[in-house]
């Protein structure tokens, strides 16, 4: 429908009140025991789908904070934010809680092409690279498309620049590329490694993502380029051009830095002790403003608990948000969360991280026994009417995965239809990509979602 979908579009931009969709199920389809929690979702849905209010903050967060690396001040302020802001909302318990975190830096940087003729190419250096001497490095540059391409050639790698030219597939595939390419290229004497990028096609785009180095091995400086950096420099040496580079780069890391998870909550009313977790990961790479990596998954779990306030919703089971801080290059807020509620971890119902981008809304992935599948899937009727009612196979996030992991807690993660690696983790990550519709039905997802979970007399198991 390319006409109709800019209206849409504009309408939810330019009317505050366009008409909320037809919340119903058909009654023969939704199990019995749900009806209870039909008004309820009714009016969750409702409040989300007739405001743009988690947009506009999503807006706002990235127009005003930026993008939000860990050490960085904008995340810090970002965070003093947010707990202001959770206290407006009337949220309980609002805190930031303390966690130390890795402080790297990008520095400038810049990858040029020496010879035959020098010009510059687009490049952005990976998370937690080490830097290059202040000249940059000098190399000529051999280019592979596998690890075991790369160790056939092994007579010909050491003092050259390695360049992994790998097309994209799906992102557990391609980013072996970027994370252990380093160290793969290092051990053949490689004095620096370039990653095509790793995400599908875009406008002369890299993307960064964090690296990580082996142990034992010589840590040599990385940096993404484009696709069409990558192409052409493959079609360079296809002709037999011998290509030499110059890579300059100033990345370092600088002491640990203080940060924090950010935490607010509606406690239950019966069972205040058990809870039920949702949220995302607020830092982002240094580039873009994280809007959809992962401002959007923190602000959608947010608004969820924020809705659940405004309707007077107060669940038997506490419901909490969390801001996880760190996620991007060094996973500390999961962790942290993990050993500072260590003693509660049992009492954690369930936990849903949103970090995969609010674009349309499916439904949810879900880990957990076959039992709580089914109460989950039979929730997810509630959702119909927004179709956003698919349970798939596997449910979890970077954030929640040290908490779900030691305490085998049931774990829950927004699925969505966009273009989530198209932008992420790129300059292109801003806020203008996203739907207002789109991240008002995800966060009427989550709000019916972990409502019914935290009020429903069982709990899930
Ligand atoms: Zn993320």
């Amino acid at each position: 429908m390319p006409l109709l979908r800019p209206l849409v579009f504009a309408l939810a931009v330019l009317a505050i009140q366009f008409p909320p969709p037809a919340v119903d199920v058909d009654r023969s389809s939704a199990p019995q025991w749900l009806a209870p929690y039909r008004e309820a979702s009714g009016r969750l849905i409702g409040e989300a789908m007739s405001s743009d209010a988690a947009w506009q903050r999503l807006a706002y967060l990235g127009d005003t904070y930026g993008n939000r690396l860990s050490g960085s001040p904008n995340l810090e302020a970002a965070i003093k934010w947010a707990v202001e802001e959770m206290k407006r909302d009337g949220l309980e318990n609002v805190r930031a809680e303390p966690v130390k975190v890795p402080h790297w830096v990008r520095g400038r940087e810049s990858l040029e092409i020496v010879g035959p003729i020098p010009q510059p190419l687009v490049m952005l250096g990976l998370g937690n690279s080490v830097g290059t001497p202040p000249a940059g490095i000098e190399a000529d540059l051999i280019v592979a498309h596998s690890f075991d391409e790369l160790d056939a050639a092994r007579d010909k790698v050491k003092g050259k620049i390695v360049l992994f030219n790998v097309p994209f597939t799906n992102y557990g595939e391609t980013v072996r590329f970027r994370a252990a390419g380093p160290s793969r290229a290092a051990a053949l004497g490689a004095v620096a490694m370039l990653v095509r990028a790793v995400g599908p096609p875009g406008l002369r785009t890299p993307h960064t993502g964090a690296l990580t180095y082996v142990d034992g091995q010589p840590q040599i400086p990385a940096a993404a380029v484009s696709t069409e950096d990558a192409a052409r420099l493959q079609r360079m040496v296809d002709r037999g051009t011998t290509v030499r580079l110059k890579l300059m780069m100033e990345a370092r890391f600088l002491p640990d830095a203080d940060s924090a998870n950010v935490v607010g909550e509606i406690r239950g009313r019966e069972l205040p002790n058990e809870v039920v977790v949702l949220g995302g990961h607020f830092d982002s790479w240094d580039v873009g403003t994280g809007s959809t990596d992962d401002g959007g998954g923190c602000i959608a779990t947010w608004e969820a608990l924020r809705l659940m306030k405004k309707l007077n919703l107060r669940p038997r089971r506490t419901i909490r948000v969390v801001l996880w801080t760190n996620e991007e290059n060094g996973g500390r807020g999961g962790l942290a969360y993990r050993d500072q509620h260590l003693q509660e971890l049992s009492n954690h119902v369930m936990m849903l991280e949103s970090d995969g981008g609010v674009f349309r809304p499916t439904g949810f992935g879900f880990s957990g026994s076959d039992a709580a599948r089914g109460r989950v899937r039979d929730i997810a009727t509630l959702l119909g009417g927004i179709k956003a009612d698919n349970i798939g196979p596997a449910g979890g996030g970077a954030d929640i995965g040290p908490s779900v992991q030691h305490a085998g807690i049931p774990a829950m993660s927004l699925e969505v239809e966009g273009n989530y690696f198209l932008i992420h983790h790129t300059p292109a990550d801003t806020i203008d990509k996203i739907d207002p519709i789109d991240i008002s039905r995800s966060t009427a997802a989550i709000a019916v979602m972990t409502y019914v979970i935290a009020e429903m007399p069982e709990r899930l198991r």
